[in-house]
């Protein structure tokens, strides 16, 4: 059925226009100044707003808005093994669908209509994306490095399966596989992963170097550094997205170049879980690696807000360079949209005629944006979340003026969720 949204008085490029979406495409951009007429079966006043691409979240645990707040300030394997892993551990696939809804709903509140996802329920995680109207990459995870080898076949067998069954969903959702890292996964099945994902060109999913311990513990156990190792194994050859690559030799920087690897940056996460050290920003670019952004989950971030990602990725860039010319606003912006843009199948950055019909509007009458003097600095440094207005995907309005439907039930749901889900392994 087709469907004709009409977003009247925008502002795009210093001009004031009128955006025509049809079919979840941008149809016609027509200056407000030439008065021309569009039949549509919804409009969306932007009088006072801008017109602009949407975020791009490159690396993220949806569902886990659930363990938000519950262990900060902790060192890292503590936070894990006493946190996370006991209640995931018995989280169910309800629990997963209203963490990764209540995910979705801060996302779109901040601007953000893709993110490429790794938790433990592929359809739990799709269903939410599907219902509320965004896009995203999903991977189906691995871990079995503690598993029997008769296991490892079980994990194949629902890759393949999930790997049919996403057809059922739009083409909002994409499919991954996600073996977790280095020190998560056996090298039996990354090596099969790394077949599956040749054989049928899926995006391979992956944490990769992020911290010293993980560099260390992979030249124990695998003879090589983690960039080195998935290079022996074809791993490199696949679409990868490696997230955090903070912990790299100027080798794995030419490998992750030469592979076009498209390298996630987690800023808050890595400076959270201190894993001591940062990501080669102006090394990578060079190199040829697609450099994107990312928050991580909400249980290391602890936000899903990328403006705060972009600001505190300049700023250390900037701090560890000693050069304040560092990751500029523009290139931050990059990395949260255009870069990782065509990998990811989506819209860049340029509101054209052609393009998907995914948008955000900015509402220009907020003070932190003004004096006007640049949209792109005061997006990185002074805006947070909370200067997008309205939210559209696919050409349909997921957020009109901070309002999204459904918000308050999700809230309430997901705080059950999470009530319910901690009650039970503290109480077992
Ligand atoms: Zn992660």
């Amino acid at each position: 059925m087709s469907s004709s949204l009409l977003i009247t008085d925008a502002t795009l490029n210093d001009q004031r226009v009128n955006i025509y979406c049809e079919d979840g495409v941008i149809a016609a951009i027509d200056p407000v100044a030439k008065n021309v007429e569009r039949n549509s079966d919804s409009t969306l006043d932007a009088r006072g707003m801008f017109a602009y691409p949407p975020l791009i979240n490159s690396h993220t645990h949806s569902s886990m808005t659930l363990f938000r707040g519950n262990g900060d300030d902790l060192p890292l394997m503590e936070w894990l093994t006493q946190r996370v892993w006991p209640y995931e551990r018995g989280i169910t696939v309800d629990e997963i669908y209203w963490g990764a809804k209540l995910a979705i709903v801060e996302m779109i509140r901040n601007g953000t209509v893709f993110f490429n996802d790794m938790y433990w329920d592929f359809h739990a995680v799709a269903k939410a994306v599907e219902e509320m109207g965004v896009r995203a990459m999903i991977a189906s995870v691995i871990i079995d490095v503690n598993d029997e080898p008769a296991k490892r076949q079980k994990h194949w067998d629902r890759i393949e399966r999930q790997h049919q069954e996403v057809e059922k969903y739009s083409d909002r959702v994409q499919f991954a596989v996600a073996p977790h890292a280095v020190y998560t996964v056996s090298e039996e099945s990354y090596r099969w992963v790394v077949d599956f994902c040749k054989r049928t060109g899926t995006v391979l999913h992956t944490h990769l170097s992020e911290t010293e311990g993980e560099v260390e513990g992979c030249i124990k156990d695998h003879g090589g550094r983690p960039v080195e190792y998935l290079h022996r194994i074809g791993a490199l050859e696949t679409n990868l997205v490696a997230a955090h690559t903070v912990w790299l030799t100027e080798s794995d920087i030419a490998l992750l170049g030469e592979y076009g690897v498209v390298c996630s940056h987690n800023p808050v996460s890595n400076m959270k879980l201190a894993v001591n050290g940062v990501y080669p920003y102006r090394k990578l670019q060079a190199a040829g690696a697609i450099t994107a952004l990312a928050t991580d989950g909400a249980g290391s971030n602890n936000s899903l807000d990328m403006f705060q990602d972009m600001k505190i990725a300049a700023l250390l860039q900037k701090l560890t360079d000693n050069d304040t010319t560092s990751l500029s606003a523009h290139e931050v912006l990059d990395m949260a949209s255009d870069n990782p843009a065509k990998f990811f199948n989506l819209g860049g950055k340029e509101l054209v005629v052609g393009r998907q019909a995914d948008l955000i509007l900015i509402d220009h009458t907020r003070p932190e944006l003004n004096p006007a003097h640049s949209l792109e600095s005061h997006l990185v440094y002074s805006a947070t979340g909370n200067v997008v207005d309205s939210v559209v995907c696919d050409g349909k309005v997921l957020m009109e003026h901070r309002h999204i439907e459904g918000e308050e039930e999700i809230i309430a749901k997901a705080n059950e969720a999470a009530r319910v889900l901690f009650a039970r392994v503290d109480d077992a």
